[in-house]
């Protein structure tokens, strides 16, 4: 065992299950470990680095922001993060931006302006809906939302009242609403670590008309769907609707930490000076990579790119389920974000991410059984066959175990 395993062990505390690598670089779509071996990286810091490893943008961003300053605090002028908030604008609604540091605090953040739209309302408006294995964050109120009981157990909740509902069922929706009159709506366009789920267009359109009907604000956590991640900027624009809160975080940052939201004009007064805040964000080093990441996803077409390769990556991992449809029942998801769902035991499916990763290429597991990709926007052809050669290979070894 690598000596960094054991002083991890001695030293952090234990909350994540890691894989038992120490990586000593990343470059391009993979990471190296410790003794030098090669990974192709389709997890990518859990859908964070949308470019890969020291993507040249991001270096230079990087080298020329990071020699200027790093912080300065919100008392000042921030150029970096003035620029990124009109480009996240421009790519969605119009309104405004607050910058946090993370995904869970752009959630408070949507939280705590949900409650003072509440609170203007003449009416008794109050609470949260959202869909049931939702995964919106960790922190004490994000975590209400959060609806997977491996992670809110045994911990004290707010008092924002907050409605499950079942993925897809709009009728179930509309009595929600039209009983409990909730403030609020929150969704994951794709749900995320509840299984990849890509909700249904029409589902989408269904929010968001119920959401004009009965005067619910209509929000959209693309913490992990966001930023070219699906194939659209945000995912919620496949369906072609507007909502009023959009959260975003994980890749925005081009590896940094960075999240916020966007709330729609007629929504943005909501907050005034001493409603919310938060020392560091926007970090203007983060701020800056985000630039450099739009430059490169828009100006220099990686956003259409990745969508083509992730259009390919789904049609040869679907050519499997259906040449080993007893071992594969299902792929699912929105552009660089799959999920190819094993009818395996929980253990064969963590062996063959333990085996996919001595063959050098790292996946994620999610649900037990879900094999999750994540992978970044310049995946390139020969790595997506890399990838399906590598997995059918696991599927024969599989299949002879079973005989
Ligand atoms: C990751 C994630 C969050 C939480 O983001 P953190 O930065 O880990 O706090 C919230 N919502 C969704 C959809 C996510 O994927």
């Amino acid at each position: 065992m690598s000596n960094w395993i054991e002083r991890d062990q001695q030293s952090i505390m234990s909350t994540y299950g890691r894989l038992p690598i120490v990586i000593e670089r990343g470059e391009g779509n993979y990471l190296f470990d410790e003794s030098g071996k090669k990974y192709l990286d389709l997890f990518t810091g859990l859908a964070v680095n949308i470019l890969g490893h020291s993507h040249p943008a991001i270096i230079k961003a990087l080298t020329e922001q990071g020699t200027s300053f790093l912080h300065i605090s919100n008392v000042f002028y921030n150029k970096p993060a003035i620029t990124l908030a009109e480009r996240l604008i421009n790519h969605s609604i119009k309104g405004k931006v607050f910058f946090t540091n993370s995904g869970a605090e752009a959630t408070e953040a949507a939280l705590k302006l949900v409650h003072k739209w509440s609170k203007e309302q003449r009416e008794d408006r109050s609470g949260v809906v959202v869909l049931k294995k939702s995964f919106h964050g960790r922190t004490l109120g994000a975590l209400k939302l959060t609806r997977q009981p491996g992670v809110y157990q045994d911990f004290p909740v707010t008092d924002i009242p907050v409605f499950e509902v079942e993925p897809h069922d709009t009728q179930a929706l509309e009595d929600v609403f039209r009983t409990h009159k909730p403030a609020a709506i929150i969704v994951e366009p794709v749900l995320g670590s509840g299984g990849i789920v890509p909700l249904e267009e029409s589902y989408l359109q269904e929010i968001e008309k119920l959401c004009r009907s009965y005067g619910v604000l209509c929000c959209m956590d693309e913490i992990q769907t966001g930023v070219g991640r699906t194939g659209e900027f945000f995912a919620y624009q496949h369906a072609g609707i507007e909502p009023d809160v959009i959260l975003f975080a994980k890749g925005v940052g081009g590896g940094l930490p960075l999240g916020g939201i966007i709330v729609a004009e007629r929504f943005s007064h909501l907050f005034k000076p001493g409603d919310h805040g938060t020392t560091f964000a926007p970090s203007p080093l983060s701020a800056a990579l985000g630039n450099a990441v739009i430059d490169v996803l828009i100006n220099e077409g990686q956003l259409v790119k990745g969508a083509e390769m992730a259009a390919q990556l789904f049609s040869k991992i679907d050519s499997l389920k259906q040449k080993y449809p007893e071992r594969i029942v299902g792929v699912r998801g929105k552009g660089m974000m799959l999920g190819i769902v094993m009818n395996a035991e929980a253990s064969v499916v963590k062996s063959i991410q333990q085996q996919l990763l001595d063959k050098g290429i790292m996946v994620d597991v999610t649900q037990q059984t879900i094999i999750r990709l994540l992978p970044p926007l310049t995946m390139k052809s020969k790595e997506v066959d890399f990838l399906i050669d590598t997995l059918e290979e696991q599927i024969h070894i599989m299949q002879k175990v079973g005989e």
